[in-house]
């Protein structure tokens, strides 16, 4: 079965509104093997509505519909799917005795205008709201099932768990959901659907998303079959090669981030590490910290933004700066170096680059990056150019410090 979600609200076309809702019901569908092939947000025009219903309904079965159920001339939900439908609005007095006990409960008189909640859809069935007024609607018409709910997450996700997921389970033919997972360091979004788009490609099922963020891609793959078996096997024919094609740039096959991945292997191999920082002014430290029992690896970071904090807080010498620049491969070893000695960690990183928007007396152009990482008897470094803005550049140089601590350690 496929799905249409329509969240309605004048207020949901507007810059300070995000339809969160269809990225929790379309989560909450998926698990059931039901694919969202459409999303709309449309203001409360009942012309409108009606519109987006129809097209919807000409896409997908099941429809479901969030906001404008509240008592209010511009909630329209009701009366646009009675237009769609050609259904009538029957007044249902036990709806409005269940809200005016409910203002009782909370102590506050009702609203004449309340009442218009007591509406509902020939033959829809109501599904109860324990956190609001709009109770919801569920509506079978012409084979396809129109589902209404109220717009406050807070009402919508129990409604929807506790309401929807159950009756339409009955719904479906039984199926059997796995997923693989995978995450990705160290590859642009485009280089790497290019190298495995040509395994997942031919094959609807598994499902393949790729989702990227800078210096971070995931790889869902979500299979539905009838037995659990046909659905591992599959998860195998697709995953093992595109995981062969992946090698070590995939990090995680469970979901953790970057910095956990890491922050388990120094904890494994009885490792400590320390930062040091400049163009980044703690953000790896700060990455690195946000896991829970890190202090058991993390022996500390210097934020060594100005040259002079180079020199005091990580004993680097000025000339060398002054002769290759704060921004370059030597100064970015002394610094992972000095990090080490200054902490008396085991391992130490280094970010150094220009985060842009403006060069200023740097040599290097705006988007450079060098990361250093001291380890044992060696110290490397390693020189990245990311296009984008400081916000971007900043986000690539801390994933690319933490991807380079992880490689270090699988050797
Ligand atoms: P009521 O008016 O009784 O609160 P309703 O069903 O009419 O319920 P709306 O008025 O459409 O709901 O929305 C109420 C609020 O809920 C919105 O102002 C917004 O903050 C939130 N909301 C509505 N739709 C969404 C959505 N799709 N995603 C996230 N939040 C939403």
């Amino acid at each position: 079965m496929n799905a249409a979600i329509l969240a309605i609200g004048s207020e949901m076309l507007t810059p300070q509104r995000i339809d969160t809702n269809s990225l929790f019901v379309t989560d909450k569908l998926n698990t059931l093997g039901v694919e969202v092939v459409l999303k709309m947000v449309v203001g409360d025009d009942r012309k409108r509505l009606v519109q987006a219903m129809r097209h919807a309904l000409s896409e997908a079965g099941l429809l479901i519909i969030s906001g404008g159920l509240g008592p209010t001339e511009d909630d329209l939900t009701r009366e646009a799917v009675a237009d769609l439908t050609g259904r009538e609005l029957i007044f249902r007095q036990e709806v409005v005795d269940w809200i005016a006990e409910r203002f009782r409960r909370f102590n506050r008189p009702m609203a004449e205008n309340n009442k218009r909640q007591g509406y509902v859809l020939d033959g829809a069935e109501i599904l109860p709201n324990p956190n609001g007024t709009a109770p919801g609607q569920w509506l079978t018409h012409g084979g396809a099932h129109i589902l209404l709910l109220p717009g406050p997450p807070g009402e919508l996700k129990p409604m929807v768990e506790n309401h929807c997921l159950p009756r339409l389970e009955k719904l479906l033919p039984p199926m059997v959901i796995r997923t693989r997972f995978y995450r990705v360091a160290g590859m642009g979004e485009s280089d790497l659907d290019q190298l495995i788009a040509p395994v997942y490609k031919p094959f609807e099922n598994p499902a393949t998303t790729i989702l990227a963020a800078p210096g971070d891609i995931q790889i869902h793959l979500r299979a539905r079959c009838e037995t659990e078996t046909e659905a591992e096997d599959l998860l195998k024919k697709v995953g093992d090669p595109i995981a062969g094609l992946l090698g070590d740039r995939i990090y995680s096959r469970n979901g953790d981030p970057l910095e956990t991945v890491a922050g388990r292997m120094l904890k494994e191999r009885m490792l400590t590490l320390s930062v040091a920082e400049s163009c980044t002014g703690g953000m790896l430290a700060e990455r690195i910290t946000s896991v829970p029992g890190a202090s058991e690896y993390f022996a500390g970071g210097l934020l060594t933004y100005t040259n002079r904090a180079k020199q005091d807080l990580l004993g680097i010498d000025m000339d060398l700066i002054d002769e290759h620049g704060a921004v370059s491969e030597v100064v970015a070893k002394a610094m992972a170096l000095g990090a080490r000695e200054r902490t008396g960690s085991k391992v130490a990183l280094s970010v150094t680059g220009v985060a842009g928007p403006s060069q200023g007396e740097e040599k290097e152009p705006v988007g450079t990056v060098f990361v250093a990482i001291a380890h044992g008897e060696l110290c490397t470094a390693k020189r990245l150019v990311y296009p984008g803005d400081r916000k971007r550049v900043r986000t690539m140089a801390v994933q690319a410090a933490l991807d380079m601590l992880r490689r270090k350690l699988l050797t």
